[in-house]
């Protein structure tokens, strides 16, 4: 069973993604930011990082940076609506740039998130 990590500041979406996967029969768990998301991936293998970008402590472009480093074979979305200073095509675009295997914007199209994952974890 794949093991996914879900990271991000807005609990309602962490919530969401646990349940919406869990059903889909994966192993899902979830962190508030980033340092608690890498915490987590320094405990235990998983087969990919769902990440949102905008957050406190640690945002979602450290997060990508740090598993490209630590785990470079786990796979990686990228999540965003964007925020006030940052477009979201432009955190996006950046997310791609720094090889996130996939990008979804928010509101998150559950169809395409399910896409993404099954595509990023037969590859
Ligand atoms: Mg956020």
């Amino acid at each position: 069973m794949a093991r996914i990590v879900v990271i991000d500041d807005d609990s309602g979406i962490c919530l969401l993604l646990q349940e919406y996967l869990t059903e889909q029969g994966y192993m899902v768990d979830t962190a508030e930011n980033g340092k608690e998301g890498l915490k987590l991936v320094g405990l235990h293998h998983y087969d990919l990082v769902i990440t949102d970008i905008v957050m406190p402590e640690m945002d979602g472009f450290e997060v990508i940076t740090a598993i490209k480093k630590k785990s470079p074979h786990t796979g990686l979305i990228a999540m965003t609506g964007g925020s006030v200073k940052l477009h979201q095509d432009v955190l996006l675009t950046t997310a791609e740039l720094m090889r996130a295997d996939r990008v979804i914007s928010k509101p998150i199209n559950l169809k395409e998130l399910m896409s993404a994952v099954t595509e990023i974890l037969a590859a």
